[in-house]
């Protein structure tokens, strides 16, 4: 049976790579967790803990719920803590849990907002076919009858717009769940509290946006099973990757970033990446000039042609003929007449005579985009496996770990 959690998706559509890294082949790494998540982790600790209590019918102070983080965060931080932010150390981010705790116990202290019906709820959802999804609910509330609260806590330093806040996938995963559960459900609203801010942002989803999102999920999942291509995608994410000091698209920076400034500019490999690009720019300044002057000389070919009335002009071996016709042009891709045109090609039923296959959308679709199992089966016999090689010089990064 396939377990999809919100994480494993968000996880392949941040970087393939690292999906089939933590997923597939579950590759062992031996990294010391986030801060960020380690904090996280303890705010999520002392949030439960307060709300076991109001669950038990008593409001907790401010100081009993700092007890608890600061007593968690000692007990779990056995190992080290991995700090990506140079400009941070432990101690900001552990009094940065402290402020996201005290201003969350004065803004919602006594904490009368209905009865509690779990506290780091798991969920399965079948969705049939053999997939299931899972996940975990912060917690879990009944404010009045047929209604349901999930709360979240955020302790990221990004506050969405609400725009964001409504689209946000992870609310839906929760909507989708809570539906599941209680059938009855009037409303399911979903309260994001972003702890460093101070803010609560709260959305609904309807079930007509619960059933899209399912289907989009089944797709999605459909897709990553059939993927076999996971491509390292890099960002500003790399430099929380549990896989970084293993991945092959940062392997060669981090070599050469700790070599002397003497040893990098001899290193094999910058020496090959130097002179491609010195190559390829030599190439690009010799087709420019060459172009323009190939230009150059056609327009002086024609005026030669046109003032004695020739149409062909002999040269040593080879000799240029020279013939002016028009032709008709119709709107290219981004004209906006080309899809009354498209429509009007259908409409007198050309469409199947002058259109093409494009192949390049194709090969995406079944590789990568998803297409319904039927249509995939159907289609692969045609689809031959064949080595594609690219080397692309871009702009450099700064460091490894971006
Ligand atoms: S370091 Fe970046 S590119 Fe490499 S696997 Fe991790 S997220 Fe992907």
């Amino acid at each position: 049976m396939a377990r999809y959690s919100y994480s494993r998706l968000n996880s392949y559509r941040t970087c393939p790579l690292q999906y089939r890294f933590r997923y597939i082949d579950k590759t062992p790494v031996e990294v010391a967790p986030s801060i960020e998540a380690f904090m996280g982790s303890r705010v999520h600790d002392a949030m439960e803990w307060l709300y076991k209590q109001v669950a038990g019918g008593r409001a907790p102070t401010a100081d009993e719920v700092l007890a608890v983080y600061s007593e968690r965060w000692e007990a779990k931080r056995a190992g080290g803590l991995r700090i990506v932010n140079e400009h941070l150390d432990e101690a900001a981010y552990r009094d940065a849990g402290r402020h996201c705790i005290e201003r969350y116990v004065d803004r919602h202290a006594p904490f009368h907002e209905g009865i509690v019906l779990g506290l780091e709820e798991s969920f399965q959802i079948p969705l049939g076919d053999g997939l299931v999804l899972n996940g975990v609910i912060d917690r879990l509330m009944k404010p009045e009858d047929n209604v349901y609260e999930v709360h979240d806590y955020k302790t990221s330093q990004h506050l969405p717009t609400p725009e964001q806040a409504q689209a946000d996938e992870q609310g839906g995963w929760y909507a989708l769940a809570v539906r599941r559960r209680f059938p009855q459900a009037r409303e399911v609203r979903l309260v994001w509290h972003y702890l460093r801010h101070d803010e609560d942002l709260a959305t609904t989803r309807t079930p007509e946006e619960a059933e899209a999102l399912e289907k989009d999920i089944v797709r999605r999942v459909r897709a990553i099973e059939a993927a076999t291509d996971f491509p390292a995608q890099e960002s500003r994410l790399c430099a929380w990757c549990d896989y970084l000091s293993i991945c092959p698209a940062k392997g060669h920076r981090r070599a050469v970033e700790a070599l002397p400034p003497n040893e990098y500019l001899h290193e094999p490999g910058v020496v090959l990446v130097n002179r491609l690009a010195e190559l390829r720019a030599l190439l690009k300044t010799a087709t420019d000039g060459l172009e323009s002057e190939i230009a150059q000389v056609e327009e002086a070919l024609l005026a030669y042609a046109r003032e004695h009335g020739y149409s062909v002009i002999v040269g040593d071996e080879r000799e240029a003929a020279i013939s002016e016709i028009e032709i008709l042009a119709f709107p290219r891709k981004d004209d906006p007449q080309r899809a009354p045109l498209e429509s009007l090609v259908r409409q007198l039923g050309l469409w199947d005579d002058v259109s093409d296959l494009n192949l390049n959308k194709l090969e995406k679709a079944l590789d990568r985009e998803g297409l319904p199992p039927d249509a995939r089966a159907k289609l692969a016999p045609f689809a031959s496996a064949e080595p594609r090689i690219t080397i692309r010089l871009r702009k450099k990064r700064d460091t490894a770990d971006r």
